[in-house]
């Protein structure tokens, strides 16, 4: 018997935008009122099929020092029943710590603190904590991710017409390491949000807005 077009496996995707400046604008503005935005579906035989509103759930934002509940808002296609969740920029799929959260640590690691110290600086006892061996995954993760992530950012900004040489200005171009690859893509960061003309909040960080705009496999 042929399988119904209802039958096939239900995919899923998530989009990050900023949606305010701090998390408590956020809850402020979409606590209970959903972002008025449209979504199209990006299954190629939808045809741009317009998706429909489909409920929000709640999840952890967790920062240095609170945890907060946040909706999540939620669109689906009628056609092939792919769903889309918007996230805000200080979240990232999967992560209850806050992006900022993550790119302190990962600043912190990249400037030799150890794994045990950031841990203590980045989360408060009163918020739980945070265990040395999630800042050393963080911080494997950022590692393995610097190079593409960089290498994106430095083809935009070639695009939009930066001229100096910005594969140089990567360790001088010497058998550079990941770890100097880290600190490149911390160097090419700023040129790219200057050059999109944004100007994340300084307490926010900067890898939230990044998020916005990256592909989903490269997202920091
Ligand atoms: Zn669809």
């Amino acid at each position: 018997m042929q399988k119904s077009s209802c039958s096939h496996k239900t995919s899923t995707m998530n989009k990050i935008y900023t949606l305010g400046k701090s998390i408590f604008a956020y809850l402020k503005r979409y606590g209970n009122n959903r972002p008025p935005l449209m979504f199209t579906c990006e299954t190629e035989s939808c045809n741009h099929r317009v998706m429909h509103k489909h409920g929000r759930y709640f999840r952890m934002a967790v920062t240095k020092h609170h945890h907060t509940k946040i909706p999540a808002y939620r669109w689906r296609c009628c056609i092939c029943t792919t769903t889309l969740t918007l996230l805000p920029d200080f979240l990232v799929p999967g992560k209850h710590f806050v992006t900022f959260v993550r790119e302190a640590s990962v600043k912190r690691k990249a400037q030799g603190e150890g794994f045990e110290r950031v841990a203590k600086g980045v989360v408060s006892p009163s918020a739980g904590g945070i265990s040395p061996r999630t800042i050393k995954r963080w911080w494997n993760d950022h590692i393995h991710q610097a190079s593409e992530v960089a290498h994106f950012i430095a083809g935009e900004l070639i695009k939009s017409g930066v001229e100096e040489d910005l594969l140089c200005s990567h360790s001088h171009g010497v058998n550079p390491t990941r770890v100097d690859t880290v600190h490149w893509l911390a160097r090419l960061i700023p040129r790219y949000v200057q050059v999109l003309g944004q100007c994340p909040s300084f307490r926010m960080g900067s890898f939230g807005f990044l998020n916005t705009q990256l592909f989903p496999h490269l997202r920091i």
